[in-house]
């Protein structure tokens, strides 16, 4: 039986925008559990409520009906439990580099002379600590998400979510990325979501789930592992 502290938990949790005619309802009631040292891929087109999932994961949203609860952390999830990597733009425009990658711990009082040497050190696991002093303007896309894997990584979260990691990578940054991500969770002992429509980002992990149209399946091994059957006679 798994032990490990569950980060996270999600009840039935749905999300419907809008109302009425209109409404959209990105994730119906969606039931999971992730806990400590669990590495999870979530694959699925494009609208069939990846994001949604992880930003209710990250308490970024609220359901609409259904619970989010986070039993393993204690209070409201944060930067420093739980630390997203937005699939969009999300660096600070008037910040550079080094403070963007620093601002979580800053914010959450750290002097700023460890926090920018933390946040360098993190640069450098993406490989992007010669962008240091450049601005969030003069980067290009796959430069700015790897600046804001290192954000996530520099806060050191129990629960790291991954919205497309590597949506704007060549093959072989996004596959540096996907080993830091793994490094870093191992390390910190954290869980690990990344959601991708490339399923040789989604094999990295260790358990693939899936999405469509707004439902979660979560794969036959999210339920506790039973030793598995082997037939009569079969090996060597
Ligand atoms: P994915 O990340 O898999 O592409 P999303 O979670 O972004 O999917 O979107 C799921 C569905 O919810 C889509 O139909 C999308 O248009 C809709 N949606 C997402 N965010 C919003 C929003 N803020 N307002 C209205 N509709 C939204
Ligand atoms: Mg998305």
């Amino acid at each position: 039986m798994n032990t490990a502290a569950v980060l996270v938990r999600c009840e039935s949790a749905a999300r419907t925008y809008g109302a009425g005619a209109t409404a959209v309802v990105a994730v119906h009631g969606a039931s999971c559990e992730i806990r400590a040292g669990d590495r999870i891929a979530i694959t699925g087109p494009s609208g069939s409520g990846k994001s949604t999932l992880l930003h209710l994961m990250a308490a970024l949203e609220e359901p609409t009906s259904g619970r989010v609860t986070w039993p393993g952390l204690t209070g409201k999830p944060g930067p420093e439990t739980v630390g997203v990597v937005f699939q969009g733009p999300s660096l600070i425009p008037a910040l550079d580099v080094v403070e963007n990658t620093a601002l979580p711990l800053v914010l959450s009082g750290r002097p700023e002379p460890s926090a920018r040497r933390r946040a360098l050190d993190c640069l450098a696991l993406v490989a992007a600590g010669h962008l240091a002093d450049k601005l969030p303007e003069e980067l290009s896309g796959g430069q700015a998400q790897r600046v804001a894997v290192a954000r996530v990584l520099a806060a050191a979260p129990r629960l790291i979510l991954a919205d497309e990691p590597t949506g704007q990578l060549d093959r072989v940054t996004g596959r540096h990325v996907i080993d830091v991500l793994l490094a870093t969770a191992d390390t910190l002992g954290a869980g690990l979501v990344v959601t991708t429509h490339d399923l040789r980002v989604a094999r990295r992990l260790s358990r693939q789930w899936s999405m469509d149209d707004g439902r979660l399946r979560a794969g036959p091994d999210t339920f506790p592992a039973s030793a598995p059957a082997t037939p009569q006679g079969a090996g060597p």
